[in-house]
């Protein structure tokens, strides 16, 4: 059992007060607040063990070089990657699929060729296929949605073609809070050979993920999503595809050696990770996996699902109310429209009873247009919220319902 009232104590930013009303936090999918020991570790690591890392001879160079890549091998345990340097730290999410949209295409993929995507991706899963397909003339296929807000796992099957080259999906979805089938998915494909990159940006942070035990070929996220800082991210992916994969950015650290005739690459994780890396942000990255581990992700999954479940139960109690994602398998992740109130005065109200939620079409608007609607409202938790926070919650929507009220 989690003891939230010393979790709490570690976040202190969860005791602030906005608009004199005391903060209830409800947007966590955008972004997660950052326990004490991360933030001291930005501040020990600028203070104690700041040098360029790699390379360097000197001791304090080292020493931030190991701690650099003890956090990679901490990510690495963490997702359970057979290697280190299958952990390529990016800048996020976005960066990881950019790096995999333009280095896969070129690498494998001819004009006509297909990548599988879903209705309920995040643009940063929609977008840089697009720029590819600008560039190189390959094809989208889109895995549609049903009713409830599931992947329709029939018409992938039938997606499949000669030309399919690769499966991009969301591991769960950041409007839905679906947790998809992605064993299943991950086998269909593998059933054509195709490789699967999965976006685990709302994943980490609320289910275990093994990716060996997925024998998924790329996986990435978000350290901001995960408790850690912002400006940092992982792509992981298996050994024998990064090695066939050409570099995604060229400058320092990427090379073994450069002549103005010829280029060698370095070996991985380098070949990916041209420039000064973020070598801080990866070591409160590790930080904040640790914290994690310490709490137990199974005990986080078990505590945010029964806030998902109180608050969908009482959320129920309002009528009107449309809840967007109605999946089995769900995250902690609850949008909805309060009758045909708009989201944006639903959020901007709440945020004056100091509840923060979010309201639009979460970078998602395909799904937005599959869903029939301009945008929703969303609250998605974390482990530090409460039940009581959920209260709070419920009885601002209803207030805001009785302020739209006819007199
Ligand atoms: N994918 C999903 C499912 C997300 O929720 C997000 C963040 N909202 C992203 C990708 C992009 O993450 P980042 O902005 O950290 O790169």
């Amino acid at each position: 059992m989690l003891d939230i009232e010393r979790i709490w104590k570690d976040f202190p930013i969860l005791g602030h007060t906005v608009y004199d009303k005391p903060l209830v936090y409800f947007d966590n999918a955008a972004t997660t607040q950052k326990p004490k020991e991360v933030v001291e570790k930005i501040r020990d690591n600028y203070y104690n063990v700041n040098a360029n890392i790699h390379r360097g001879v000197h001791f304090l160079s080292q020493a931030a070089t190991e701690a650099h890549e003890e956090a990679r091998r901490e990510v690495q345990r963490f997702l359970n990657a057979r290697h280190a340097h299958e952990i390529i730290f990016t800048r996020g999410t976005t960066e990881a699929i950019n790096l995999i949209a333009s280095s896969f295409t070129d690498a494998c993929m001819s004009p006509g060729d297909e990548v599988i995507i879903s209705e309920m991706e995040h643009h940063s899963n929609i977008v840089p296929w697009q720029i590819q397909a600008a560039r190189k003339g390959i094809a989208l296929k889109v895995i549609p949605i049903t009713e409830k807000g599931e992947l329709s796992l029939e018409t992938y099957r039938n997606l499949f073609s000669e030309r399919t080259r690769l499966v991009s999906v969301a591991h769960v979805s950041n409007v839905l809070g679906t947790i998809n089938p992605v064993k299943e998915i991950i086998e269909i494909a593998h059933q054509h050979n195709v490789p699967v990159l999965l976006d685990g940006a709302q994943a980490v942070p609320h289910t275990k993920v093994d990716v060996q035990d997925l024998d998924v070929e790329f996986y990435a996220f978000s350290a901001h999503k995960i408790y850690g800082p912002t400006g940092i991210g992982v792509l992981y992916g298996k050994e024998e595809w990064l090695d066939k994969l050409p570099p995604y950015q060229g400058g320092g650290e990427m090379i073994a050696t450069v002549t103005f005739g010829k280029t060698v690459f370095n070996e991985l994780p380098f070949k990916f990770e041209a420039g000064t890396p973020d070598y801080i942000g990866s070591t409160a990255l590790a930080e904040a996996l640790r914290y994690v581990n310490r709490l137990g992700i199974e005990e986080i999954a078990a505590y945010e699902h029964e806030l998902l479940r109180y608050a969908t139960e009482r959320i129920k109690t309002i009528h009107p109310i449309r809840i967007f994602g109605e999946a089995p398998h769900k995250s902690g992740v609850l949008s909805f429209l309060l009758g045909d109130i708009h989201h944006y005065d639903t959020g901007m109200l709440l945020d004056h009873m100091g509840i923060a939620v979010r309201t639009g079409h979460h970078c998602a608007q395909p799904l937005m247009k599959a869903l029939g609607v301009e945008g929703t409202v969303r609250a998605s938790f974390a482990f530090y919220n409460t039940k009581a926070e959920i209260d709070t919650f419920i009885a601002g929507l209803e207030r805001v319902q009785s302020m739209f009220k006819p007199k």
